[in-house]
């Protein structure tokens, strides 16, 4: 099959488009899906980089989210059947582990990735566990194979933040960074839905325009205005119930600047790098609550498709390029250029 694989860690220029062995023929409880299209996030990227726990075997086929249709299923498989028009949750649990028989399967401790610990979606097929697997609801106008495949991660990952650990609610004002990002526009979505006031920023003026259009209730250009200031005169000097972080270390000491008596603040990466400082004493003083997450459990993505279902949090496609131009998509991430999803089409030689 064709695929996009890393071949050397340290950086984009290492992917190629290249012929590999076909995902392995499904076992029990397991299907393999022929895909039509993969959406790129973040995590893609620090694995072409050589992330830690990434990619311990070279060529490896990169890509967390994935459309496509159900070509085979192993035995024991009843949620779906060949032909079934699928999408998929990035993360694969044990289901046995502690954490997963309580229901966290992002917390399980054997949780793995597609296209991180385990091969990836920018292939023309993958094997995954049948229960990571939905059929793509029915919604008017269809939803494209770019959509669908943009629509896993970072839905799942804004939603677990703010939904499940934030736990923000209507009324209240959420700070959210960097909107061009898939997790900062979904969370942005997400707090609309939820009645909450978004404080967004971006340091692309185009991308503020798109955030109001999309219902954020204050922009603010963090190159050219500075953001504590300008967050503590609109809340009257009280701060933000709500802070949704993913930048790291070039954004935490104004977060929690932004941060109210209280308040939460809920992070899903640090892309500007990890390591931060914290006074104990602010935190205990103002009782702050500091909150990590990571995609999440089967739960929680169950409600984000059925919520896609009902015509909500459909995903914003930034451009789609063909597979054969993966390198383009993947320099189009690294730049920081795109509004919504990155996604590659996969070909249709497949059935
Ligand atoms: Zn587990």
């Amino acid at each position: 099959m064709r695929a996009c694989v890393l071949t050397a860690t340290g950086g984009i220029q290492h992917l190629h488009i290249t012929d590999v062995p076909d995902a392995p023929a499904p076992k029990a409880g397991e299907v393999r899906v022929a895909i039509r299209a993969a959406a790129l996030n973040h995590l893609d990227l620090f694995v072409t980089e050589g992330l830690p726990g990434g990619a311990k075997q070279l060529p490896h086929i990169v890509g967390a989210d994935g459309a496509g249709v159900v070509e085979t299923i192993g035995s024991d498989v009843v949620n779906v059947r060949p032909g079934d028009r699928v999408m998929f949750n990035p993360g694969i649990s044990d289901y046995t582990c502690e954490f997963c028989q309580a229901g966290e399967h992002s917390l399980c401790v054997n949780y793995r990735l597609l296209g991180e610990h385990l091969s990836g979606t920018v292939a023309e097929l993958v094997t995954v566990p049948a229960h990571n697997v939905v059929r793509v609801p029915p919604v008017s106008p269809e939803l494209t194979w770019a959509e669908a495949a943009a629509f896993s991660l970072v839905t799942l990952t804004a939603w677990r933040m703010l939904v499940t650990r934030a736990q923000l609610k209507r009324g209240e004002t959420a700070l959210i960074w960097g909107i061009g990002g898939g997790v900062s526009l979904t969370a942005l979505r997400i707090a609309k839905l939820l009645d909450a006031r978004v404080i967004a920023t971006s340091s692309d003026d185009a991308k503020l325009a798109a955030a109001k259009q999309l219902g954020a209730d204050v922009t603010l250009n963090h190159r050219t205005q500075h953001v504590a200031q300008e967050v503590r005169a609109l809340t009257n000097k009280r701060g933000v119930d709500v802070v949704v972080e993913n930048v790291g270390a070039a954004t935490w000491d104004d977060s929690l600047r932004c941060l109210r008596r209280g308040g939460r603040l809920v992070t899903c990466g640090a892309t500007s790098g990890p390591q931060v400082s914290l006074d104990l004493r602010r935190l205990f003083w103002h009782h702050w609550s500091l909150l990590g997450s990571t995609m999440g459990n089967a739960a929680e993505y169950a409600e984000i498709v059925r919520r896609l279902g009902k015509g909500e949090l459909r995903p914003i496609v930034d451009r789609v390029y063909p597979m054969a131009q993966a390198r383009q998509a993947f320099e189009r991430l690294s730049k920081g250029e795109q509004l919504g999803k990155v996604v590659v089409e996969v070909p249709t030689g497949r059935p």
